[in-house]
């Protein structure tokens, strides 16, 4: 049976954190001192939790942080993962082969989609190995245009200049589509929507800005720290007139383009228009806990189960209980909302 929760959501998206540390300390996420760390697990570890959940109807995997690319290793996990598709494992699998399941193709199977999320410090150089390796999909967060104002956000002085190489070198190594997530943040960067506007029509790039949501270390959100998907509208809107394309349900950005057809740019917009509804994800930590939303109160030690030798199958029943758990919606700005118990440096975006 394929995974799905308790509110009928199929869950299909799987993000893995494959570490917790990050040579950035961007301004909205983390507080500028190194912090404890909950630590990470070999990839041999990673990939039973992901060959387990492919054998469950995962579909799409990304990989995240931390920043991911810090993690030596990382080509090779994903020329791993990209053997578990077309679309894994038949469920049957598990109990004929008992904890030793066998890829069995669904007929009908599209590649496993396999995405990462970095901040692009090292990507120029891994951007070819990757695609070679079978990574589908590269996003590269970028909050500025500018390089000081750049580097003002992750306070690393000429961060900028690799964060482009990596972009480019992207775009070279046929990773498509290139997006960039752009945070933007009040009284830090919502100066830069029209020259992302600019930036995408000239880097054949997309961008998606992400309203700011509260899983930053340093516990500044407030309602008016969001720039909001109504006012980065109007904003971009006085530079280029833009178009909406209509866009899947399940999809969480809504998406735009510019009237003459160049350039296209996404808004994610958790806070303002929440899109809990449809929301396929689940997230493994770097150390090994499943996630069912970015606000959990808490994780599930999937790790634990292994240590304490659990078959493919027991690791598939302890996901299925879990998935049961998934919340149903996050409560950000209402009274009840109680803060996440990670912030999202360690619990992977
Ligand atoms: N280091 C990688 C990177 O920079 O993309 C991956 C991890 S980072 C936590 C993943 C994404 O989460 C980034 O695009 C980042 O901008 C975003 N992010 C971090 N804190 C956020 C917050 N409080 N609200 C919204 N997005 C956030």
């Amino acid at each position: 049976m394929r995974l799905s929760d308790k509110f009928g959501r199929p869950i299909t998206d799987l993000r893995i954190s494959i570490t917790d540390r990050c040579n950035y300390k961007c301004v909205y996420c983390r507080t500028g001192n190194e912090g404890a760390l909950y630590g990470d697990l070999p990839f041999e570890d990673y990939l039973r939790m992901a060959r387990v959940l492919v054998g469950m109807g995962v579909t799409k995997i990304r990989l995240t942080g931390g920043e991911p690319l810090l993690r030596g290793g990382v080509v090779e996990f994903v020329r791993e993962l990209a053997k578990l598709g077309p679309r894994g494992l038949k469920p049957e699998a598990f109990s004929r082969a008992n904890g030793t399941a066998k890829a069995v193709p669904f007929p009908d199977s599209d590649p496993l989609d396999i995405a990462l999320t970095t901040n692009g410090h090292l990507l120029a150089d891994l951007a070819q190995p990757l695609k070679d390796a079978g990574l589908t999909r590269v996003t590269v967060s970028m909050d500025a245009v500018d390089p000081d104002r750049f580097a003002r956000i992750t306070r690393v002085p000429n961060g900028y200049d690799n964060v482009l190489a990596g972009i480019r070198a992207s775009r070279r190594a046929g990773l498509w589509p290139v997006k960039v997530n752009c945070v933007l943040m009040r009284g830090f960067n919502e100066d830069q929507i029209i020259p992302f506007g600019m930036f995408v029509r000239e880097e054949g790039v997309t961008v998606r800005f992400i309203e700011f949501m509260p899983l930053e270390e340093g516990r500044t959100w407030s309602p008016d720290t969001v720039v909001t998907l109504d006012e980065i509208l109007t904003r971009m809107g006085e530079y280029r007139p833009l178009v909406e394309i209509p866009h899947a349900r399940s999809e969480t950005a809504r998406r735009y383009r510019f009237d003459d057809g160049i350039g296209e740019i996404g808004i994610i917009a958790p806070v303002s228009h929440p899109f809990c509804g449809h929301c396929s994800r689940i997230r493994i930590t770097s150390d090994g806990k499943i996630r069912t939303c970015l606000f959990s109160v808490w994780d599930h030690d999937l790790h634990a189960q292994m240590r304490n030798g659990a078959s493919d199958e027991e690791l598939a029943e302890f996901i299925r209980g879990v998935i049961q758990k998934k919340e149903e919606r996050h409560h950000i700005g209402e009274p009840d909302f109680v803060p996440a118990s990670r912030t999202m440096v360690h619990i992977g975006g």
